[in-house]
């Protein structure tokens, strides 16, 4: 037996917080940094709010053909998710019955 002794690096006390996202519709949405300080804004509002969230450089961002949201939008929006289940939770083009052959 020569059982080489391990630090306790996994002992689940101190581990940090899964923050990893995930962009269901990859193919239109990417994300991005903002680079420089010319003014962006983000293309949503939240409710009740009536000013757009301005993006500062260095901040992350999400990007489709025609609009730029602020990860906070982005995540309430369901463009971006904390669920790594979310393919579970979808349905499936390829689950789309082809039709016509
Ligand atoms: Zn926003």
């Amino acid at each position: 037996m020569s059982d080489s002794e391990s630090p306790a690096t996994h002992d689940g006390n101190d581990r940090p917080a899964d923050l990893r996202l995930y962009i269901p519709e990859p193919q239109v949405w990417t994300a991005r940094v903002k680079i420089g300080w010319d003014k962006e804004y983000c293309y949503a509002k939240l409710p009740g709010q009536d000013y757009l969230h301005l993006l500062l450089n260095g901040e992350i961002f999400l990007e489709s053909r025609d609009e730029r949201l602020c990860l906070t939008c982005a995540v309430r929006r369901g463009v971006v998710t904390m669920d790594r289940l979310y393919w579970q939770n979808r349905p499936r083009i390829a689950s789309i019955p082809v039709v016509g052959l």
